[in-house]
């Protein structure tokens, strides 16, 4: 029976001027997200955003919704029309009111025993009910009536099942049950683009979802190796960047040719540099495609220890070959917090999936853990780096994910 849903944003409140443009950005996202479910209504009214549909998609609008980077949260709600003001509130529409609310509870509450409560944000003054009487009427009327049909139902104040809220803003009086989170943080491409280094494993695609979170709308680059890294590795990648999709809309995925870079740095650089300077490579080649794409940071899934090449040392030895900022979301985070929040997001499941990855091809025995920036720069000397960059963008494939 519902026919709208309220959208809450937080962290967008506290801009000021500028609140509209994050605002509008929101709006833009929540549109392009349900595009393909039809055309809808889309309204603001302060501090919230009232998508208006009918009662048979809105779960699906909000099972999209509530991914979306910049909303708190989202309740599937019906409005109680009132074709007058409501500071005119009679009888009459106090009945209807409470009807209306039975009827909502018992279209949404199906499991018994169970308890409720009733809360009321009554924003707007002139409706002549204080919150108070009206949570006891309102609760009273579907007590009475579940009672009657032999259910056991309870009120409870501190701990209810059910939090049934009544809202009246702006001389429209709403009524929901449930209010599912969302990521918070600020719309997608609020805070400008960038390009995510994604392999297939589990913390880049987790670094991706924070980037998408802070607004930042991303691409990806996805270093290919074959035949050493498989079809299946980056049928993997393709699959992270749909999930990542999303939350944050339609990704493109360059995936320059790799494998030549690494069989000339095996071969012409010491073995305990090769994933240093694999890594420098990367950061090179990456670089070149965002400044084109007009990104302006890249994205890694590093994280500070985890690995040989993820120390201080190693961090700068790739931040060396850069010209953009490098942003790496997980670099304090542990792999448990990693892996906790990659099963929430969706992408654990495909980033287990076994592979090859092109680091792990060529690992050395024992890589250098403290690379000293002086010897990795002369050891590259032996490439030829602009040829081999070329040569690997030459074979480039470029796909659109969503
Ligand atoms: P991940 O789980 O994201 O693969 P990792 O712990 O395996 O990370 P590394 O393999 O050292 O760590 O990679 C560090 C970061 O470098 C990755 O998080 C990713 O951002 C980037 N990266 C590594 N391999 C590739 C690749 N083949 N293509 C694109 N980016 C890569
Ligand atoms: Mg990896």
């Amino acid at each position: 029976m519902y026919n709208l849903i309220i959208i809450r944003y937080g962290e967008i409140n506290l801009k000021g001027d500028n609140k509209h443009d994050f605002i509008g950005q929101l709006i833009k996202n929540i549109d392009h997200a349900i595009a393909d479910l039809g055309d809808f209504e889309i309204t603001t009214v302060y501090g919230r955003i009232f998508l208006h549909a009918e009662s048979s998609v809105i779960e699906e609008l909000l099972r999209r919704i509530v991914k979306l980077p910049g909303i708190v949260s989202a309740s599937p709600a019906v409005d109680f029309k009132l074709n007058k003001a409501v500071s005119d509130f009679s009888d009459e529409d106090y009945k209807k009111l409470k009807e209306k609310a039975l009827k909502l509870f018992k279209t949404e509450v199906k499991n018994y025993p169970c308890s409720f409560k009733v809360e009321t944000n009554r924003a707007d003054k002139s409706f002549p009910i204080k919150s108070p009487k009206l949570n006891a009427e309102i609760g009273s009327a579907i007590l009475t009536n579940i009672e009657s049909e032999e259910k056991a139902l309870q009120v409870d104040v501190h701990n209810p099942d059910h939090l049934f809220e009544i809202e009246i803003t702006r001389g429209k009086i709403y009524l929901f049950l449930r209010r599912e989170s969302g990521p918070g943080g600020l719309p997608v491409k609020s805070s400008g683009q960038a390009l995510l280094m994604l392999s297939g494993g589990i913390d880049s695609p987790v670094a991706g979802w924070y980037a998408l979170k802070r607004g930042l709308k991303i691409g990806a680059v996805y270093f290919h190796s074959p035949p050493y890294t498989s079809e299946r590795a980056k049928e993997k990648v393709k699959e992270l960047a749909k999930v990542l999709s999303q939350y944050g809309g339609e990704i493109k995925v360059q995936i320059p040719y790799f494998t030549e870079i690494q069989q000339q740095i095996v071969k012409k650089c010491p073995e305990k540099y090769t994933i240093t300077i694999m890594r420098r490579m990367m950061v090179r080649i990456a670089n070149h495609l965002a400044e084109n794409n007009g990104q302006k940071a890249l994205i890694t899934g590093e994280s500070l220890g985890q690995v040989a090449s993820q120390t201080l040392e190693g961090i700068q030895a790739t931040d060396d070959v850069s010209t953009l900022p490098i942003l790496r979301p997980l670099i304090t985070a542990d792999k448990n917090e990693i892996i906790k929040l990659a099963k929430k997001i969706g992408s654990y499941e495909i980033s287990i999936r076994p592979y090859e990855d092109c680091c792990t091809v060529f690992i050395p025995e024992e890589p250098v853990t403290k690379p000293i920036l002086k010897i990795v720069r002369a050891k590259e000397e032996a490439l030829k780096i602009e040829s081999l960059i070329e040569n690997s963008l030459e074979k480039m494939e470029i796909l659109n994910l969503k």
